[in-house]
C-alpha cells in the first residue's frame, strides 16, 4: 500500500488534499493522471450500465436536499456507527471495526451497541493507537454532515450533505416514470459526491469523508422474480469489473447474514476486493423492497405508485440497488495494476491498466529531437488526439520515455525514426511484453483499435 500511495503522488495520480497547508487529514486530490483514470472509470460505468441497456436512464440530482428526505430515508434516526473512546489516549474508533480487525467480520457484523461493548471487553481488544484495552461503552454516532442553508444559522435552516446519492433517485422517481414513459422494470443511474463523517477514515482513498458514488435504483414489480433480477445484476457487475481488467482472483462475493441485513433488505451482497490491508467492500447490491418509495409517500404525502397500463394495475415498485464507490474502484484499479519487473536488466514499475481506462492510451515519440522527425511526429499526434488519449514526448532517451509511460500505464508507444521518412511506418511498442512492430502511418488508428 505504501508503494502505491508513494507512486500515486510521484506520478500525479493522487495528492494529499491542501498539502501546502500541511494537509487536511484524509482528503485527497486527483492529479492530472488520476482525474483521467477516474473519468475513464466513470465513463466505462455509465456506458456499461446506462448506454448499453434499454432499461436504464441517468440522473444528476442535488447534493443538498429537503431535510425531510433524510427523515423519510431513516438517515436522521439511524445512519450511525458505534463509537467507542479509548479512555487512555482519548482517540475515537468504530467499535465494530476493532472487533472485525481482531476477530473477523462475522463476529462484528450486525451487533448491537451492547454486544459490541461486551465483545470488546471479553476479548480485551486493544486500542489501535495506544494498545490499552479501556474503552467507553459503544454509543451511536450519526454520520451525516450538517450545515445551514441561507444566512440564518438556526435549526430551521439545517440541511445535510447527502450521505448517498440514492435518495435523489427516489425523490425523482415520479418525474422520470411519467416524463420518460419508462415501463417497469427500469432503472435510474447516478454518479455524484456523497459525504459521511466517518469515525475512522483511512487506508488512503478507501474510506474518506468526501467521496463519489455510482448508484442504481432498479425498479421492479413486487411479484417479479426478484431473485432472478438480483442475480442478473450481480453478473452484470462482475462483467463490468472484468471490463476494467480487475483480476478475478482478487474479487469475492460475500452475502450479508440475517443480523447484518438492514431491516428493509431481503438480501444484500458485497463484492469485495483483496486490498493490501485485507478484504474490503468495493460495492454492494441490495434488494430494498418497496421501503424507500413507501417512506417517501408517507413523508411527502405524494403518491409514488406506478400505474401499469397493460395490466391495468397500480403498485408501489420494489427496488434492487447496485451501489459502487468511484474512489474505491479507482484504488482497486491502481492496486490491481501495480507491478514491478525487470527489463533490460533494470527494475521497472509498470501499471498494467486496462487500455480502456489508462490515463494515456498512446504516447508519440520522435526517436531524437530532429526537425524532420518532430514534424512528422507532431502530425501523427494531431491526427490521433481526436480518437485517443495521446501524449507527445520528445525529452530524454527513448528508454526513459518508455519507462515513464510504462509507469503510468500507457499501453502503446509509437516511435518515429529516420526509417519512417522513407517507409512511412512507425514502431508500435506494447507495454506489457515490450514487443515492437512496424505499422504504416495510415493504419495506426485501425491497428490501435484492434489491439
Ligand atoms: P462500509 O461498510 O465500507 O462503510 P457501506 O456498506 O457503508 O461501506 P454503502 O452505504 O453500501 O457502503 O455505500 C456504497 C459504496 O460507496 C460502498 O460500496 C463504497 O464503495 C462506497 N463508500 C461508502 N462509504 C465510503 C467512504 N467513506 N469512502 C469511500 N467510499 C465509500
Amino acid at each position: 500500500m505504501d508503494k502505491v500511495v508513494a507512486f500515486c503522488k510521484r506520478r500525479g495520480f493522487i495528492f494529499q488534499g491542501s498539502e501546502i497547508y500541511g494537509g487536511l487529514a484524509n482528503t485527497w486530490d486527483y492529479g492530472p493522471y488520476g482525474v483521467e483514470l477516474k473519468n475513464n472509470i466513470k465513463e466505462s460505468w455509465w456506458k456499461h450500465f446506462v448506454h448499453e441497456r434499454e432499461d436504464m436512464v441517468g440522473l444528476d440530482s442535488s447534493i443538498l436536499m429537503h431535510p425531510r428526505v433524510w427523515e423519510a430515508s431513516g438517515h436522521i434516526a439511524s445512519f450511525s456507527d458505534p463509537l467507542v473512546d479509548c479512555r487512555k489516549c482519548k482517540e475515537r474508533f468504530r467499535g465494530d471495526k476493532i472487533i472485525e480487525e481482531h476477530l473477523g467480520i462475522e463476529k462484528a457484523a450486525g451487533k448491537s451497541l451492547k454486544e459490541i461493548s461486551e465483545i470488546i471487553k471479553k476479548h480485551k481488544l486493544p486500542c489501535p493507537k495506544c494498545g490499552t484495552s479501556d474503552f467507553t461503552e459503544a454509543r451511536e454516532f450519526n454520520l451525516m454532515f450538517r450545515t445551514h442553508q441561507g444566512v440564518l444559522e438556526e435549526k430551521a435552516s439545517t440541511v445535510y450533505m447527502r450521505p448517498e446519492t440514492a435518495q435523489g433517485i427516489f425523490v425523482n422517481f415520479r418525474n422520470i416514470a411519467a416524463i420518460m414513459r419508462k415501463k417497469i422494470p427500469f432503472g435510474v443511474a447516478q454518479i455524484g459526491k456523497a459525504f459521511r463523517n466517518e469515525i475512522t477514515p483511512g487506508n488512503f482513498t478507501y474510506r474518506t469523508r468526501e467521496f463519489e458514488q455510482m448508484e442504481i435504483e432498479y425498479f421492479i414489480k413486487s411479484n417479479d422474480k426478484w431473485e432472478k433480477i438480483f442475480d442478473q445484476w450481480e453478473k452484470s457487475c462482475g462483467k463490468w469489473f472484468k471490463k476494467l481488467g480487475i483480476n478475478d482472483k482478487n474479487l469475492r462475493t460475500r452475502q450479508h447474514n440475517k443480523k447484518e441485513l438492514s431491516h428493509y433488505s431481503k438480501k444484500t451482497i458485497d463484492i469485495e476486493y483483496k486490498f493490501p490491508f485485507g478484504w474490503g467492500e468495493l460495492m454492494g447490491i441490495a434488494y430494498r423492497t418497496d421501503y424507500d418509495l413507501k417512506r417517501h409517500m408517507e413523508y411527502s404525502g405524494v403518491d409514488l405508485s406506478y400505474f401499469d397500463q397493460e395490466a391495468n394495475e397500480k403498485f408501489i415498485p420494489h427496488v434492487i440497488e447496485p451501489s459502487f464507490g468511484v474512489d474505491r474502484t479507482v484504488l482497486t484499479a491502481l492496486i490491481d495494476a501495480y507491478s514491478e519487473d525487470m527489463i533490460d536488466n533494470e527494475p521497472r514499475v509498470i501499471m498494467k491498466l486496462h487500455p480502456s481506462i489508462a490515463p494515456v492510451q498512446v504516447a508519440v515519440f520522435p526517436l531524437i529531437k530532429k526537425p524532420e522527425l518532430i514534424k512528422i511526429s507532431r502530425k501523427i499526434f494531431d491526427d490521433l488526439k481526436t480518437k485517443f488519449k495521446v501524449e507527445y514526448d520528445e525529452s530524454g532517451s527513448i528508454g526513459k520515455r518508455y519507462r515513464r509511460q510504462d509507469e503510468i500505464g500507457t499501453p502503446y508507444c509509437l516511435t518515429i525514426d529516420f526509417d519512417t521518412l522513407n517507409d512511412k511506418c512507425v514502431t508500435i511498442r506494447d507495454r506489457d511484453s515490450a514487443k515492437q512492430k512496424r505499422v504504416k502511418i495510415e493504419k495506426i488508428a485501425v491497428e490501435l483499435q484492434s489491439l
